[in-house]
């Protein structure tokens, strides 16, 4: 379990690494600002998109509701 542990605190990470960058543009126009938001934003998607990935291949079955007979194969 300590794998799903991980995927969630970097998802909730990443969530709140956006929130950041999205208060932070409302409030200031500077540029050393415009440029850090545009990083955290950037390392909170690829955090987001590699979490959110590993966590499917760890539980293929998360999202899908019981029924294990379909057998989607993925790659
Ligand atoms: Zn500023």
């Amino acid at each position: 379990m300590d794998c799903h542990h991980h995927v969630s605190e970097a998802l909730r990470l990443s969530a709140e690494l956006l929130k950041i960058a999205d208060e932070q543009q409302k409030q200031c126009e500077h540029d050393g600002c415009i440029l850090l938001d545009g990083v955290i934003r950037d390392s909170a998607w690829k955090i987001r998109q590699a979490a959110l990935q590993w966590r499917l291949d760890l539980d293929p079955s998360n999202g899908v509701d019981g029924d294990m007979t379909s057998g989607i194969a993925t790659g």
